[in-house]
């Protein structure tokens, strides 16, 4: 599938709703639709890139964007421990193939995970 039809580049051309949580130039964060937490928020960047195999050095101010809005996210959620993931590639559970960082927390999170 093309990355233009992902459901998160629909998300973003605002062809479908989402509960956004934060946006700014470069990214936007949503609640995900299906949380495994309390607190489950996904942080994408608004340039298509599929996940982190797709990035290249330039992109690694956006990469460290991505992170600080993160860490932004959890706290405007009221969170001190939370866990970030970004699954890359459909073996590591990756099923929207548009770069996500998740933020879950809320709950105590197991390690390691499945
Ligand atoms: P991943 O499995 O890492 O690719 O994560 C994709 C995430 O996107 C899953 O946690 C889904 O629940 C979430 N998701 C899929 N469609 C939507 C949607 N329309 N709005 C919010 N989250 C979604």
């Amino acid at each position: 599938m093309a990355e233009s039809e992902t459901i998160f580049a629909r998300i973003l051309r605002g062809e479908i709703p989402c509960d956004e949580v934060y946006a700014d130039e470069l990214c936007l964060a949503f609640r995900d639709i299906q949380p495994q937490a309390p607190v489950h928020v996904l942080v994408i960047p608004r340039e298509p890139l599929v996940n982190l195999c797709d990035a290249e050095p330039r992109h690694q101010a956006l990469l460290g964007h991505l992170l600080l809005v993160a860490a932004r996210v959890a706290q405007q959620e009221g969170l001190s421990s939370w866990r970030t993931v970004i699954n890359n590639g459909a073996e590591a559970g990756q099923t929207v193939f548009h770069l996500h960082v998740h933020v879950i927390g809320g709950r105590p999170l197991l390690w390691p995970p499945g």
